[in-house]
Formats: C-alpha cells, structure tokens, sequence
C-alpha cells in the first residue's frame, strides 16, 4: 500500500518535505499519521531538548498556560528575571535580553555590536564573520550567513561584514589589519548548518585574545550548540573562555519558541530604554519553559549524560563505519557531545528518506554530512539502535555507481 502524501496546498513550499506527518511523540521516539514508529535522532533540529512529551515540561507548561501565556514587557515579568539569572549563572555572564528565534537573537546581537562601535564613535562598523556560518534568514541575518544558496535572490545584502575561513587566526589578523572600523567576531562555537565543523580549542583562545586587545567584542552564536548539547552548558566552555555576547534559541524552551541574547560586562549596558524590542520575547509561556527545562536537565544529569551518550554514540560510529573511514568514503566524524556530523564523500541527501523508511529521522546539511542532533535524553540503547539503523544505509549508499 502506498502512504498517501500529506499534501500544502495553502503553506508557502519553503521546505523540501519528506511525504511524513508527526502525530505525536515519547521520548526519543515519534510516531506518523498512519501509525509508523521513528527514532527521533533529529530532535526538531536540535530543539526538542527533553524529548517529546516529558512528564514535567508537560505538566509545568499546562500549569503556566492556566495562569498567564503572554503580557507585553510594558510589565515587569518575574520569570525573565529567573530565566536570566539561570543562564546567567552557568554563563557567567550578566544580562539577558529575550526574544523567540534564533535569528531573532543573532539580530539583536548584531544591533549590539554596530551600537557598540557608534557609542566610541565609529560610524560605519564592521563586524567579522566566516565562511560557511548560519546565523538565519532575515536580511541582516542572511548577509551574515556564509552560503550563497541562503542569500541568493535576497540582495542587496546588509553590508558591514567582512568574511573569513574557520580556524586561521593569520587569515582573521590579515582580514583586519589596520581597519579602525572593526567592532566584533562574530561565530558560531561549532557551524552546524554549514556541515558540523568545530571551532578548534586553540583558535577560541587565539581570537578571545585578539578582541581583548583590540577592544572588539566576541560574539559566539550558540543557537545550535549551546543549552547543553555538547555536554557543558555551552559549547566554548570546552576552550575555558567566555563570550560578551551570545545568542541563544533552539533547544533552551524544549520546542516551544524562546530566544535569547545573553551579554557579559561589556555588552550588557549598550541597549537603553527604546534601543531593541519584541512583543513576543520574554512572554511567561516561553520562560516558564525555558526556566523547567534547565531545572529538569540538571535533575536527571543531562550535560554529563549527553557527554556519555554522546562519545558512545561517536565511537560506536565510528567502529561500524570503520571500513569507511579507511577507504575514504566517510571522511570523517566530527563533533561533541550530541551534535555530531558525519562527512561522506558524496552528496547523501537520499539518506533522509531512507533512513525515514527504517524508522530513523536525521538530516543531512551541506549537502554531505549527515547531522544527528538528537534529543539530550537519548539512551545507550537508542544511540546504539541509531547506529544500526544508520549504518548499514551509509555502506549501501557509498557502495552505489562505485
Ligand atoms: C538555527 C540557527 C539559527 C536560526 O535560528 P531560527 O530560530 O531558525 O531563526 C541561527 N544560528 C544558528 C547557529 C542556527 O543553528
């Protein structure tokens, strides 16, 4: 029997769909409209950080929606001030504004910087930013972002960016040489649209360095590695630096929409009265779940957890994709904790489907790299069912027109 293929007649086609509608989820698992069962090793990109349905998010959400959804921040909302000393404290930084989206934060990030540079009296700031980042799909957000496929058919970009390669500190002291106008670094502590590639520990410290002695302000987009994902709160912690500015989304309300721009000393005081706003941002809906989720990750353990299940995942990979590894099919396995890349030598779109027909969802980004990115409360025996189901399609994939 063929499925029938949910169809959008009325949605603008901006996603390439597989032909599945979600019903509903448990866990790691999630289950189709016509009753098929997947292992969720997407997580809604990285979004569902607790999963589907858990017991407590559940519960604390249908409490908050029976007292207030949304006010307006004409109010003060008690649950902002929790949510940003919760991200304050495990940052170490000092102040949080709030908003839905990703791109939403990485905006506010850059009104940041470009204010940061006219407040000492630079009027046309620059801010540095690399090949192959994502930062989102507004227009300044997509002329931030190093993909031409994102920013195709939208010009005139926002100008005030200057570009370069990942982990090359000579090419980023080049780029800037001299020019008075820079104001930021701008990036993201692991790229994960642009094929999971992690900034090295080194180049981190090497660039914190450079803004100290420059005066410009490092700005590191955490949206996709950030709220634990790595196994540490947030992802440049592994190179024992921190931030002044750094974006949040994603996984920090568990799938409902919450954004934040968290700021150290020095950015924390260059919004006034008037400088940035949103309706949504901050409403006691999105903090509530961004407050229960970070309180139920740390109930059950989760950074240390992702960081277990996550190396286990990696060298389970790694070991029944060994042949492929030797040869050059897979060329290699990046990534920490649960966001992990798998870089093949060839195109592997048809994975996605493939692997939705044998109960497994996944993406795949750049073209090449399979992005597992899986809720943090994956189990030892989900990640080593990921890696049977995976695998195997991997091999046969490879195999093909060799
Ligand atoms: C997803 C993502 C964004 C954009 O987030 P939206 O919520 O889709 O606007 C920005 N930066 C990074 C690193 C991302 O992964």
């Amino acid at each position: 029997m063929t499925a029938a293929t949910p169809s959008s007649p009325h949605v603008m086609p901006t996603y390439g769909r597989l032909p599945i509608a979600l019903s509903h989820g448990q866990g790691c698992r999630v289950w189709d409209t016509e009753g098929r069962e997947y292992l969720d090793a997407l997580g809604g990109i990285a979004v569902n950080t607790l999963g589907h349905n858990h017991p407590k998010l559940v519960a604390a959400l249908q409490h908050q929606v029976t007292q207030l959804i949304h006010t307006s921040n004409y109010y003060h909302v008690p649950l902002q001030e929790e949510l940003a000393g919760l991200l304050c404290e495990r940052s170490g930084m000092s102040n949080v504004f709030f908003c839905s989206t990703g791109l939403e934060a990485n905006e506010a990030a850059l009104k940041l910087a470009r204010k940061f540079g006219h407040d000492k009296g630079i009027d046309r700031p620059e801010i540095v930013v690399y090949e192959k980042a994502f930062h989102g799909r507004s227009i300044a957000t997509l002329s931030a972002t190093g993909n031409p496929k994102v920013q195709a058919g939208f010009g005139p970009l926002v100008e005030g960016f200057i570009r370069v390669p990942i982990n090359n500190i000579d090419a980023l002291k080049a780029a800037t040489d001299g020019n008075p106008n820079v104001v930021a670094v701008f990036f993201e502590a692991i790229q994960g649209e642009g094929g999971v590639n992690p900034m090295h520990m080194d180049y981190l410290r090497e660039v914190r360095a450079l803004c100290d002695d420059q005066d410009w302000l490092l700005m590191i987009d955490e949206v996709q590695c950030g709220m634990g994902r790595t196994g540490k709160w947030f992802a440049h912690q592994w190179a024992g630096i921190q931030p002044d500015v750094m974006p949040l989304a994603k996984g920090l309300g568990s799938g409902v929409p919450v954004g934040a721009v968290v700021a150290g000393p020095r950015a924390a005081h260059i919004f006034a009265v008037g400088n940035h706003g949103s309706t949504f941002g901050g409403n006691p809906l999105a903090m509530r779940a961004g407050v229960e989720t970070i309180r139920i990750m740390e109930e059950h353990g989760l950074l240390s957890h992702a960081a277990t299940v996550g190396a286990h995942l990696k060298a389970g990979l790694e070991q029944a994709l060994a042949d492929e590894l030797t040869h050059g099919g897979v060329r290699e396995i990046r990534g920490q904790g649960l966001m992990i890349g798998i870089d093949l030598a060839k195109p592997c779109g048809a994975l996605v489907q493939r692997c939705a027909d044998h109960g497994l969802l996944i993406s795949v980004t750049a073209d090449s790299v399979i992005r597992l990115v899986p809720p943090l409360i994956l189990s030892t025996a989900e990640a080593d069912e990921i890696i049977a189901k995976l695998c195997p399609l991997v091999t046969a994939l490879l195999k093909e027109g060799a």
